[in-house]
C-alpha cells in the first residue's frame, strides 16, 4: 500500500497510460483518484469500472486556464486535498513535414501538450502546498529527447515540457513539490496506432516493426509499466528525486 491516504489527480485519465496509472495507485491504497479528460461518457464508465467510491471526475479541456481551475477545485471538493498530480493528456497532432503542417494542429498540440501542464502547475502548487507538498509528475516522451522526422511540433511539445518540469521542480522544492518527467518510448496502445497510420497509411503494422526495431529491447512498452513508474515517482520511495528526466523506452535514446 504504497499510496495509502493519498489523493491522486490524472489527466488524460480516460486514456491508456491515464487509465491505467488510475487503477495502480487505486490498487496501491490511494484514497482517492480524480480523472480528467475531455469526454464525460468515457470518464463516466472509467469511474464505474474502477471503484466509484473512490473515483471521481471532471470533463475539462487542460488548455484552458478556467478548466483547469474547475478541475482542480472539483477534485478538493470531493477529496479535500490533493497530493499527487500526474500530468498526462496529451495529443500526438498529425505526420506531415514542417512545411505543410497545419497552424491549427500546431494550435492544438502546443496548447495540449504544453500549455495543459504549465496551467495544470499554475493551479495545482497552492493546493498541494496546502497538503503539505506532494509529487507532480509530467509524461513526456523520447520525442522530448530526441527528433524524428515529420511530427515536429510533438517533438517540440514533449521538448518544452521539459523546462516547465525543471522550473517546476525549483520552484516546487521550498513547498515540498517534487517535479519529475517520464519519457516513454512507443506505447502499445491508441496514440502509437494513430502515428503507425500517419508514419504508414495502410501498413501500420510494418510502421510499428521498425519502430521495435529502434527500441534495444525489441519491443514496445505497456499502460501498465508506465504506471509503474508513476507509482514510484508518486510514492515517498523517490522522495529524493526531484527535476528528473526519466526515460522508460526498452533503451531506445540510449
Ligand atoms: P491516449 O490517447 O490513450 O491518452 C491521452 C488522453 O488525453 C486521451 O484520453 C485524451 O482524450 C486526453 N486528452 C487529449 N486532449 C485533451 C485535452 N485538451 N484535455 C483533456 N484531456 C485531453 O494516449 P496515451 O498514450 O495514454 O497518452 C498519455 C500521454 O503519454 C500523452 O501525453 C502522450 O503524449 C504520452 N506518450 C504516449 C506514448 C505512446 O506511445 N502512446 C509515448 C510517449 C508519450
Amino acid at each position: 500500500m504504497r499510496l495509502e491516504d493519498r489523493i491522486a489527480v490524472i489527466t488524460g485519465g480516460a486514456g491508456g497510460i491515464g487509465l491505467a496509472t488510475a487503477r495502480r495507485f487505486l490498487a496501491e491504497g490511494a484514497a482517492g483518484v480524480h480523472l480528467v479528460d475531455l469526454d464525460a461518457d468515457a470518464l463516466e464508465a472509467a469511474a464505474a469500472e474502477l471503484a466509484p467510491d473512490r473515483v471521481g471526475w471532471t470533463a475539462a479541456d487542460v488548455s484552458r486556464d478556467a478548466d483547469v481551475a474547475r478541475y482542480t477545485r472539483e477534485a478538493v471538493e470531493r477529496f479535500g486535498r490533493i497530493d499527487i498530480l500526474f500530468l498526462n493528456a496529451g495529443v500526438e497532432g498529425i505526420v506531415q513535414p514542417m512545411t505543410d503542417y497545419p497552424e491549427a494542429v500546431y494550435d492544438q498540440v502546443m496548447g495540449v501538450n504544453v500549455k495543459g501542464v504549465w496551467l495544470g502547475m499554475k493551479h495545482g502548487f497552492p493546493v498541494l502546498e496546502k497538503a503539505g507538498g506532494g509529487s507532480v509528475i509530467i509524461t513526456s516522451s523520447v520525442a522530448g529527447l530526441m527528433g524524428t522526422p515529420n511530427v515536429s511540433v510533438y517533438t517540440t511539445s514533449k521538448h518544452a515540457t521539459i523546462g516547465l518540469m525543471r522550473s517546476g521542480a525549483l520552484e516546487g522544492a521550498p513547498l515540498g513539490i517534487r517535479v519529475n518527467s517520464i519519457h516513454p518510448s512507443p506505447v502499445d496502445n491508441r496514440m502509437m496506432r494513430s502515428l503507425e497510420e500517419g508514419f504508414a497509411p495502410g501498413a501500420a503494422e510494418e510502421a510499428k516493426k521498425t519502430f521495435e526495431t529502434r527500441i534495444p529491447l525489441g519491443r514496445y512498452g505497456t499502460n501498465e509499466e508506465m504506471a509503474d513508474l508513476a507509482l514510484f515517482l508518486a510514492s515517498d520511495e523517490s522522495r529524493f528525486i526531484t527535476g528528473a528526466v526519466i526515460p522508460i523506452d526498452g533503451g531506445m535514446t540510449v
